[in-house]
């Protein structure tokens, strides 16, 4: 009797053992009002023309590479451009880290790909929570670096809206202490500029910054997203990433994208989210099943309710599909909500508002 094939069996078994991401996109939903994946609220129009889909695109477009950099402010041979920020965490791991052996960390409560890229490449995890304010551990971090490759700190923090304290980044370098990569992952740099540590290239060869194109610039669709480090850095990733990372749709949208006129109406997006999340944060404290509304530089808000299972239902049942975060550590009765446009901000108040205390 012939054993049946099954494909769980013959996956290696890091993978079979996986939890695989649950982005936005899977989890689903039935709305309107889309305010679960920090993504822009409006779509930005860009033309493509290129006639030349028979012919393979460069690996790393030059346009796209140099305009970057210039906008980062750092040189084109510092810059890597691949298939968005979570292609950028996946490939510093398989370039840096040896599997069972070398191991990665990160401080949750943060961002959920550093640990499913590891897990996919079996990759030991250190786990360090992070302390009040959601700021770093560096004690707990010194005591067990051992071991460690990559280090991941999302700065500002997905889903709690914080940056990281500067002089606890300067630490975190000299406790390091060249030992391994500090990996900050700035998808959500372009609300809050003043916070970047770009212009720390300079001065620590082991720092990678992580960038997207997906949240300020408006473009989650396009997968597009860089990672900036030193030259040696970059030549390593270089011979591992894919031959093709971005298609010439892609390439010829993200050039776009990057022009000066691009950059100015990215600017624009960003000062009208900041002004919609102040207006969302001022009308949310307000109401009485809201216990308290974190901070946030992002476009993003973290909100622990009264009731937060019933805030979250009634608002999926209207329609808005807000981010569940209760299952995170120390995120006990917490909602992310992304900030829409001006008016899907007022259908969150308003539909919470409605929501009378038992
Ligand atoms: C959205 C996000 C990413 C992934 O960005 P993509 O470029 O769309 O892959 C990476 N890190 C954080 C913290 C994010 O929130």
């Amino acid at each position: 009797m012939n054993k049946p094939f099954s494909a769980m069996d013959m996956a290696r078994e890091n993978v079979q053992l996986l939890t695989p991401y649950m982005s936005a996109r899977r989890l689903g939903g039935n709305g309107d009002v889309w305010l679960n994946a920090n993504e822009y609220p409006q779509a930005p129009d860009f033309a493509f023309t290129d006639r030349n889909l028979n012919r393979y695109p460069e690996c790393q477009p030059a346009d796209v590479i140099n305009r970057y950099a210039a906008y980062a402010g750092v040189n084109p041979d510092q810059v890597i451009a691949g298939r968005g920020a979570d292609e950028s965490i996946e490939l510093l791991i398989r370039a840096f880290c040896e599997p069972g052996q070398d191991a990665v960390m990160y401080c949750p409560p943060t961002y959920g790909m550093y640990s499913v890229s590891a897990e996919t490449f079996g990759i030991p995890q250190k786990i360090v929570p992070t302390l009040d304010g959601w700021q770093l551990d560096l004690d707990s971090i010194a005591a067990n670096l051992h071991g460690v490759k990559l280090l991941y700190v999302c700065h500002p923090n997905n889903p709690t809206g914080n940056p990281v304290r500067e002089q606890d980044l300067r630490y975190l370098f000299e406790i390091v202490n060249n030992r391994a990569l500090i990996v900050i992952d700035e998808a959500y740099i372009e609300f809050c500029p003043q916070f970047s540590v770009a212009s720390w290239l300079k001065e620590y060869p082991n720092l990678v910054i992580l960038r997207t194109l997906s949240k300020a610039f408006a473009l989650a669709g396009l997968r597009c997203g860089f990672t900036l480090s030193s030259p040696e850095i970059i030549n390593v990733l270089m011979k591992v990433i894919a031959p093709y990372p971005l298609s010439s749709p892609v390439a010829a949208i993200a050039a776009q994208a990057l022009l000066p006129e691009g950059i100015e109406v990215m600017r624009e997006r960003v000062a009208e989210n900041c002004r919609n999340r102040q207006m969302l944060c001022d009308e949310l404290s307000k109401l009485p099943l809201t216990e308290t509304i974190f901070p946030s530089e992002t476009n993003y808000i973290l909100v622990r309710f009264r009731e937060s299972e019933r805030v979250f239902r009634s608002l999926w049942n209207d329609g808005i599909i807000l981010r569940d975060q209760r299952r995170q550590r120390g995120l006990d009765d917490c909602l992310r909500i992304t900030i829409g446009t001006r008016a899907e901000c007022l259908r969150v108040i308003a539909a919470i508002a409605t929501l009378k205390m038992p």
